[in-house]
């Protein structure tokens, strides 16, 4: 990088645009970190300084900066065919490929066709339109409320925004979709239960979810949603056992579940989808992210045998899927998501996942033992999470001030971390070597030694 194309750089960032998930203001006043290249499973500034990008671009870089076989489809696709519509009357070679690649995969939770979509959000609000649809063809047009859990992820759609339970996500943007209602998640650090037994937390959130769907009547709702581990929520896993006792609710009560799994699909959490940590079958997931590895934005909304068949079963104009998008099985995604799915094969991601995570959750909860700001450490395979208190009897969250002084001194130890209020978020590529997770383990035992402020501020 040239001298003035440096200077250039340096004096626009973040003037000419505003940044999603952040203040304007914030974002002039502290301009981003400007990130020029990426090698394996580091980073490169703009001055030149190299990091381990613990958080994976942004949980979606599964296979680090360097993969060739992606790289070289991507060119491929691009010399063969740069784009084709999808929409009724044409198709092209690699979305074809892609689809019955991915109902092979997904034979387990008997997922059987795939709509695509240009990522997460686009996922979901497919998700959402084919529960309300399929409740419309199967003649119960009445089914058309849906549920998700508070602290939930689902996007910036306005559909995914109203399933959310976030405040942050939601606030500046209401009124959102009416007919939305949401249930305690199965969080052991924090719940209104106060309660720390896992098994009896499980059934209280069960439970909550039941009473929800009494109180509306089953024949309101169409569809459940969420994460097989809650991700942007702070890395929330539920004890084991959780998401196979809301299935068996759900099916009582005859309304669809939707798993998003735009994070933990594809070895995020150490098994390939995150439905199979608990041995759930979905009737719908979505998918996102480290399907091209971040390397081409691309999605899809999977569907079941039960979804598939009420549509194919119908002759009326009702069932015909008026919805999609102009990138929806864009070539140039579907050739990277190909590539994308070898290598996950061949190197065993899941497994590597699994490996590295254990050895990182470990650490963390020795470096819990000796400093009292960390109130909690959680995790499942690549998605791991450290929470910090100013107070760990209270469990006061540490301020802003604070996290952002970790965040900082950890970059300059040799590791990015993500910053969520008062929760240290990593998700690195799953093709992270033993040397790159202790990497992040020192630099973030550094930060945590080295940062002397006032945790509450
Ligand atoms: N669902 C979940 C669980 C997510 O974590 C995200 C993004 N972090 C989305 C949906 C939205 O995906 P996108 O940002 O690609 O639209």
């Amino acid at each position: 990088m040239n001298e003035i194309s440096s200077n250039f750089l340096r004096e626009h960032n973040a003037r000419q645009v505003w940044h999603p998930m952040a203040h304007p203001v914030e974002m002039e006043t502290t301009p981003p970190r400007i990130i020029v290249s990426g090698e394996g499973v580091s980073i490169v500034d703009l001055d030149g300084k190299r990091v381990v990008d613990a958080v994976g671009g942004l949980w979606n870089v599964n296979l680090g900066y360097s993969n060739e076989p992606i790289k070289q489809a991507i060119a491929r696709q691009l010399a063969e065919l740069p784009y084709y519509s999808a929409f009724r009357g044409t198709t092209n070679p690699r979305l074809i490929e892609l689809g019955a690649r991915l109902v092979d995969i997904l034979k387990v939770e008997n997922m059987r066709r795939a709509m695509f979509t240009s990522g997460g959000s686009d996922s979901v609000e497919s998700a959402l339109r084919i529960a309300r649809q399929y409740w419309k063809v199967r003649g119960k047009a009445d089914k058309t409320k849906f549920l998700a859990l508070k602290k939930g992820y689902h996007g910036t759609h306005f559909g995914g925004a109203s399933v959310n339970g976030n405040q942050n996500f939601r606030r500046a943007y209401e009124p959102l979709l009416p007919g939305v209602y949401h249930a305690p998640s199965p969080f052991l650090y924090r719940n209104p239960f106060d309660e720390t037994n896992p098994e009896r937390l499980s059934d209280l959130c069960v439970a909550a979810l039941e009473d929800e769907i009494k109180f509306q009547g089953a024949d309101t709702i169409a569809a459940f949603i969420a994460e097989p581990v809650l991700g942007a929520g702070g890395v929330i896993v539920p004890p084991a056992g959780f998401m196979k006792k809301v299935r068996a609710l759900l099916d009582r009560h005859d309304i669809l579940m939707i798993a998003d799994e735009v994070i933990t699909g594809f070895g995020r959490t150490g098994e390939w989808f995150g439905a199979r940590l608990d041995g759930f079958a979905p009737d719908v997931m979505c998918i996102a992210k480290a399907i091209t590895s971040g390397y081409f934005p691309l999605g899809a909304c999977m569907v079941n045998e039960k979804i598939e068949s009420a549509f194919m079963n119908s002759d009326d104009t009702l069932a015909a899927i008026f919805h999609g998008y102009t990138y929806s099985g864009h070539p140039v995604g579907c050739a990277a998501a190909i590539a994308c799915l070898d290598e996950t094969f061949a190197r065993d991601l899941p497994g590597n996942s699994a490996r590295e995570g254990s050895f990182m959750l470990d650490a963390f909860g020795k470096l819990a033992a000796r400093h009292d700001t960390i109130g909690d450490v959680r995790g499942k395979g690549l998605m791991l999470a450290i929470e910090f208190v100013a107070d760990r009897a209270a469990k006061t969250p540490a301020g802003k001030k604070y996290m952002g002084a970790l965040a900082d001194a950890a970059y300059e130890a040799g590791a990015l971390v993500r910053v969520s209020a008062n929760v240290m978020i990593m998700s690195p590529p799953l093709v992270l070597e033993r040397k790159d997770s202790q990497q992040i383990v020192d630099a973030v035992t550094h930060a945590v030694s080295a940062v002397r402020l006032d945790p509450a501020q």
